[in-house]
């Protein structure tokens, strides 16, 4: 079974690509809602979480108060590497599980901080949407309504366009119409399939639109 990974920059785009992975029918695991997963309530994960930050960071009805999270680790490095320690090896597990559980010919696993996790280490190829740096900005400033401050130390935190470019194998410019990552993911479905079916590797990736 061929292991997708998906990932960019916030804001660049993926959950586009996931619907149309799904609308083809290939099966896909979104590493967020996995991460979400693993600090619900009752979970050891979220037990750490309380041990390391805190009370102040449950909300009345005894689940992580995510945003309060968030804006800590981003402004807080050391925090920030804390929080992994927690979370990382949990989702990698749920991830090993899910995609040894899949019974197609290739799958999906939509990792945000893929290469930031080291999770592509998992994956049998790289598929990055890619999105121009002040696009991805005006969309995650649109999309989540946080400030420019915040939304600037978000970016920074993660790999860089070009590390991520350095390391894809397919990419998907999303620079123009949604529809294009759309039409991209139906070209690359029986590109995947040819490989999981033993198709020599190119040695060039597709590059699209
Ligand atoms: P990600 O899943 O990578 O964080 P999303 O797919 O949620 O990114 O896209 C971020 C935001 O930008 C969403 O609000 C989405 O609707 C919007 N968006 C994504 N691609 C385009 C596009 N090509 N044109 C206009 N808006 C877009």
């Amino acid at each position: 079974m061929l292991a997708i990974g998906l990932t960019g920059g916030i804001a660049s785009g993926k959950s586009l690509a996931v619907q149309a992975f799904r609308a083809l029918g290939a099966p896909v695991i979104e590493a967020d809602f996995v991460a979400r997963e693993v600090v619900a309530p009752g979970t050891p994960g979220l037990k750490a979480i309380v041990e390391r930050f805190g009370r102040e960071y449950l909300q009345p009805d005894g689940g992580l108060d995510r945003r309060k999270l968030r804006e800590k680790v981003f402004t807080d490095a050391v925090a920030r590497k804390d929080l992994e320690r927690i979370t990382h090896p949990r989702i990698r597990v749920r991830l090993l599980e899910w995609r040894d559980a899949q019974d197609a010919p290739y799958a999906v696993l939509d990792v945000p901080i893929l290469f930031e996790s080291g999770m592509n280490a998992l994956m049998s190829r790289i598929l990055v949407i890619d999105a121009p740096v002040d696009t991805q900005l005006q969309r995650l400033l649109a999309r989540d309504r946080i400030s420019a401050g915040l939304a600037g130390q978000m970016l920074a935190a993660q790999a860089s366009r070009t590390e991520r470019l350095v390391w894809a194998d397919d990419v998907i410019l999303n620079a123009g119409e949604p529809a294009e990552v759309s039409r991209a993911v139906q070209q690359l479905h029986p590109f995947y399939l040819a490989l999981a079916a033993g198709a020599p590797r190119p040695s060039r990736g597709l590059h699209l639109p």
